[in-house]
């Protein structure tokens, strides 16, 4: 394995949501170990895909965390819907219970609506659902 500013025992990074996965704290499926040996690329795990069942084009990409993260660590699942023209959405589920929602429309990305109930999400998915036109 090689050592790099990634592992934590070389760097001292501090260890966050973001690189727990990568230093193995998190169980990784044997895909995303095996992914990691190549070198020079980048991938990236969809926490949730919404398609239309009529003719399976995106309408919606979710990256999900525990707590908030910055606009460039989700700028992947951003890249993903503009290539779809549909929406992406970061979503926090903290550990009291709140979700935490912000949307990117393919222009701007809203601030983070936090909610003890989980019917903003479901309007979210609801507004991917019907923006949609086959
Ligand atoms: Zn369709």
């Amino acid at each position: 394995m090689r050592k790099d500013k990634c592992d934590p025992i070389v760097s001292g990074f501090a260890m966050t949501e973001r690189n727990r996965e990568r230093t193995g704290r998190r169980k990784l499926t044997r895909t995303s170990a095996i992914a990691r040996t190549v070198q020079g690329v980048r991938h990236l795990d969809i926490d949730l895909f919404q398609y239309a069942p009529c003719c399976l084009k995106p309408q919606l990409f979710i990256e999900v965390k525990s707590v908030p993260i910055s606009k460039s660590e989700w700028a992947m699942t951003r890249n993903l819907a503009d290539e779809f023209g549909c929406l992406a959405a970061l979503v926090v589920e903290a550990w009291y219970g709140d979700l935490g929602v912000q949307v990117y429309d393919g222009e701007t990305i809203s601030d983070l609506h936090w909610s003890d109930t989980e019917g903003y999400l479901v309007s979210v998915m609801e507004k991917a659902r019907d923006d949609h036109a086959c």
